[in-house]
């Protein structure tokens, strides 16, 4: 039986599919050869193919895995390349300006490649030995070039979702302990919490009320600030928000600033948030997911002036570090607040072992078995340099302006703000027509159909119950033809709809 099982073995699998010391040639091999599929991926003329939903759908023979026959790395190749190489959205494309998908730097993909092969679990120290001390710097590096002092700490994350997870949890366990002596990590819930309220403004991102309710805590437990025609919070009105949550028995506990909106790239007012949390005595967190990468900016770091003072940061090195996805941290200004999520488990990291010669990162996580993205930014910063990422963001920041100077005296399009970073938002303005419904539609229209045609690829968002056409420049590789081309395609799609209506 045992016999006829390992034959079985070897005629189904021709090589050995471990990475181990035996395979060491077939796995240059094997790279080589997906190296090649990857470089063709870089010849789609197009963002996108443009190939239907119900047509990627009908590849159902290619999607599914047969268990019952093994194919060549060549005809995996060839499959992988038909299912979605040939169809996969190229977030290095000039005409993909949609959402925070930036292009990735080669350092980076080094990185990516030695950290997936060799499987670093950063966890604990006897998984990952160097591969700690890169992350700790990585860390390290980051806090100091925000400015946080030398007690200060962080950990690599999934994103700025789980980073802002990461921030409400420690804000809430914080409060709670300090101002009740209640300790929630051990003992759970506690009425008090209920009347606990997170303010931030209503451009904030959608995770920090998303983040609420993964918290048991509720949307409700979110109070939206207004805005001011920058899309910045306006600070009397957090302090009125404060106010009144008090007055009416529940307690503020902390306030999230936006370091460069989603939408807009609008940089709330950071010193004079961080005072107000200072005087209210409640958790002040920057989620620097998009704009927290200017920090290395000589032109615009002072956009974050006030980070300096955060109880803890969300930064997306994957948005504007240019590394692939996950590439993120958050810091906090205390390493001590991170006992609020540590756990000490008697198999991976008891707490009679603990040796600060050997840390064990899990100590500050949320995750168990975590990669190590660190070494993705660790090789950019060795390899590309910190200046030149800040004038690559420089140059984004620049593209967007220029934009925005082009299209804002043109009829046919009404902008929504100055860029503050590298996102526009505006919309198309149809001549003679009133209604914002037909503006809706049509900018939808001009949105899909350019879309599906693997033209250009924009997102789309509300202001103030409209729809809106929004550019995310990431890409420092484009040049303002480029993008004036897509306004073109923009306004052609549209002239096609006036035809066809
Ligand atoms: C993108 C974004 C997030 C979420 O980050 P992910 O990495 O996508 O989880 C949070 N906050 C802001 C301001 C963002 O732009």
């Amino acid at each position: 039986m045992l016999l006829d099982t390992q034959t079985n073995l070897l005629t189904d699998q021709k090589v050995n599919p471990f990475f181990n010391t035996e395979s060491k040639y077939i796995y240059e091999e094997y790279l080589q050869k997906a190296i090649q599929s990857v470089s063709g991926f870089l010849d789609n003329p197009q963002f996108y193919s443009g190939e239907l939903p119900e047509k990627l759908r009908s590849k159902e023979q290619l999607i599914k895995a047969d268990p019952t026959k093994m194919l060549s790395i060549d005809d995996t190749l060839a499959q992988i390349k038909e299912l979605y190489l040939d169809h996969a959205i190229s977030f290095h494309h000039p005409d993909y300006v949609a959402h925070l998908n930036c292009p990735v730097l080669l350092p980076a993909l080094i990185g990516d490649l030695i950290a997936s092969s060799v499987n670093t679990a950063v966890e604990t120290w006897d998984q990952s030995t160097s591969a700690t001390l890169i992350e700790q710097e990585m860390i390290r590096w980051t806090c100091s070039e925000i400015g946080l002092p030398s007690i200060s700490d962080g950990v690599f994350t999934s994103g700025g979702t789980q980073s802002n997870f990461m921030a409400l949890l420690m804000a809430r366990d914080h409060h709670a302990f300090k101002h009740y002596g209640l300790n929630l990590k051990e003992n759970g819930w506690s009425d008090v919490v209920s009347k606990f309220r997170f303010f931030c403004s209503e451009k904030a991102h959608f995770s920090i009320k998303k983040n609420a309710a993964l918290l048991g805590m509720g949307y409700d437990s979110v109070i939206s600030i207004a805005t001011d025609d920058r899309m910045k919070m306006k600070p009397e009105a957090l302090v009125q928000a404060i106010e009144k949550e008090k007055q009416s028995g529940n307690i503020p506990i902390a306030v999230v600033a936006t370091a460069g909106t989603t939408d807009f790239g609008s940089f709330d007012p950071l010193t004079t948030i961080a005072k107000v949390a200072k005087e209210y005595d409640i958790w002040f967190h920057v989620d620097g997911a998009y704009g927290g990468g200017y920090i290395v900016t000589e032109t615009h770091k002072h956009l974050l002036n006030g980070i300096a003072d955060a109880d803890s940061v969300t930064i997306d090195f994957h948005k504007t570090m240019f590394q692939p996805v996950c590439s993120s941290a958050f810091l906090v200004r205390d390493t001590k607040h991170f006992k609020y999520v540590s756990y000490y488990a008697d198999y991976l990291n008891p707490l009679e072992h603990r040796d600060e010669e050997c840390p064990n990162l899990i100590e500050k996580s949320i995750q168990t078995t975590r990669r190590f993205d660190a070494l993705k930014l660790w090789f950019t910063l060795k390899m590309t340099g910190a200046k030149t990422i800040g004038s690559f963001l420089e140059k984004v920041h620049y593209l967007a302006l220029d934009l925005y100077h082009s299209i804002k005296d043109d009829p046919y399009f009404e902008i929504a703000h100055k860029p503050e970073l590298s996102t526009l938002v505006f919309r198309y303005k149809a001549s003679g027509i009133k209604e914002d419904t037909i503006h809706d539609t049509i900018n939808l229209y001009i949105k899909n159909t350019l879309f599906k045609s693997g033209q250009a690829s924009v997102a789309s968002t509300k202001l103030h119950g409209n729809i809106y056409l929004k550019f995310t420049l990431l890409n420092p590789k484009s040049t303002i033809d480029d993008v004036l081309n897509i306004i073109k395609m923009i306004k052609e799609t549209a002239s096609n709809y006036k035809n066809y209506n």
